[in-house]
C-alpha cells in the first residue's frame, strides 16, 4: 500500500506505482501444491478451533487465488476478475453484497472503480466497518500477495464467519473491499510516484463521502483497516494516526487472546491509508499494518505468495472476530 513511515517529509510520497491504461502482461505465477501444503502445515499450528473459527488456510487460499490472477490495478482485466472472485465468494457464504461503482478522477484520467460491501445486520443501529483494499499498484509483474492480497483474503474469511452466524450481534458488521487505494501514476521509478491526498484512497474517500450523504456515517462506531498483515514474523505496531481508544481496545483484545507478541506496543507512523478517509470525518479508525516490509519487498515484484503466512492471517482474523463483542461492550 502506501504510505510513509517516519521518514522525512520531503519523501512523502514514495508510494506507488505506475501505470498505463493497459494492464501489464504478466506471466502468471505458478501456484502449486507446495503453496497448499505450506498453508496446511502452517495453519495446522493454529487451527480454527483455537481462533474463533477463523481458518487461516482458507484466508490464504483466497490470497493464492488473487495472486494467480496477476496484477490487479484499477480498471484492469485483472481487477475485474478479482471483483468477480470476491463477489462470488461472498455470495457463496450467504452474505448480502452491495457493489458501489464510481469513477476515480486520477492523473491518468477517469478510471472506473468498484467498492464491494458485505453488510451483516445487527440488532441495533451501530455499525463497525472492517475494511481492506483489493487493488494493486501499477507495476509490471506485481502480484500483491501481501499488499492487497493479505487483507482481502482475511476479510473474505471474516465474512464467511460473520455471514454464517445464526445469532445477530448488537452491532452491524460491514465488510468492505476498497478499490483504488494505491496512487494512480506511471511507474518509471518510485520517486516519481505521486502519492497525495487526492491521488490515493479513492475507494475509501468515495465511501466515506457517500455514507456522510446517506446519514449512515454517524452510526459508524469504528472503522478497522487491514493492510499488509501477511508476514510470518508479523509485528503490528500502533499507528500514531489511528484513534487512540480504538487502538487500545484492539490491542487489549489481542493481548487477552495471547497475541501480545504480534500486536506490540511500539509505534509507527503511516503516511496515508484508507482509515484517514474516515478519521478526517470524525469516525474512529485504526490501521492494522506491518509496514516494516517497506525496506524489503514492499512495492516490488517480490511481494509474492510466500511472503504471506496463513498463521498471521489467522491471528489478525481472530482479533477481528473478538473485537466486535469488545466494541459492543463499550457501546452497550
Ligand atoms: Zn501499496
Amino acid at each position: 500500500m502506501r504510505k510513509i513511515e517516519i521518514i522525512i517529509p520531503s519523501f512523502a510520497f514514495l508510494c506507488t506505482v505506475a501505470c498505463n491504461s493497459q494492464p501489464p502482461s504478466v506471466s502468471r505465477p505458478t501456484v502449486n501444491a507446495a503453496a497448499r501444503t505450506q498453508a496446511a502445515n502452517l495453519s495446522a499450528a493454529l487451527p480454527p478451533s483455537t481462533t474463533g473459527g477463523f481458518d487461516g488456510a482458507q484466508a490464504f487460499e483466497h490470497v493464492r487465488k488473487l495472486v494467480e490472477i496477476g496484477p490487479r490495478p484499477p480498471g484492469s482485466d485483472g481487477i475485474h476478475r478479482a471483483q468477480a472472485y470476491i463477489i462470488s465468494q461472498l455470495k457463496s457464504f450467504g452474505c448480502p453484497v452491495e457493489e458501489h461503482d464510481f469513477h476515480g478522477s486520477t492523473p491518468l484520467g477517469d478510471i472506473a472503480m468498484k467498492n464491494m460491501i458485505a453488510k451483516i445486520p445487527g440488532a441495533g443501529s451501530g455499525i463497525v466497518l472492517y475494511t481492506t483494499h483489493y487493488d494493486t499498484i501499477r507495476l509490471p509483474n506485481f502480484v500483491g500477495a501481501d499488499d492487497g492480497g493479505s487483507g482481502t483474503g482475511t476479510m473474505l474469511e471474516l465474512a464467511r464467519i460473520f455471514c454464517t452466524r445464526k445469532t445477530k450481534a448488537a452491532l452491524s458488521a460491514w465488510i468492505v473491499f476498497f478499490d483504488g487505494e494505491e496512487a494512480q501514476e506511471d511507474w518509471p521509478d518510485k520517486n516519481s510516484v505521486q502519492w497525495n491526498n487526492t491521488n490515493s484512497t479513492f475507494g475509501s474517500r468515495e465511501m466515506a463521502a457517500s455514507m456522510a450523504l446517506s446519514g449512515d456515517l454517524k452510526h459508524v462506531k469504528a472503522m478497522i483497516l487491514a493492510d499488509m498483515i501477511g508476514p510470518s514474523d508479523l509485528k503490528i505496531k500502533r499507528d500514531t494516526g489511528s484513534t487512540p481508544w480504538l487502538t487500545d481496545l484492539i490491542w487489549a483484545t489481542a493481548a487477552h487472546l495471547g497475541y501480545g507478541n504480534v500486536f506490540v506496543n511500539e509505534t509507527t507512523t503511516v503516511g496515508g491509508d484508507d482509515h484517514f478517509s474516515f478519521i478526517r470525518r470524525g469516525v474512529p479508525g485504526c490501521d492494522i499494518i506491518d509496514f516494516d516490509v517497506q525496506t524489503t519487498y514492499w512495492h516490488t515484484p517480490d511481494d509474492t505468495l510466500e511472503k504471506v503466512d496463513p498463521r498471521s492471517l489467522a491471528i489478525v482474523g481472530h482479533v477481528f472476530i473478538e473485537t466486535l463483542p469488545a466494541l459492543e461492550k463499550k457501546f452497550r
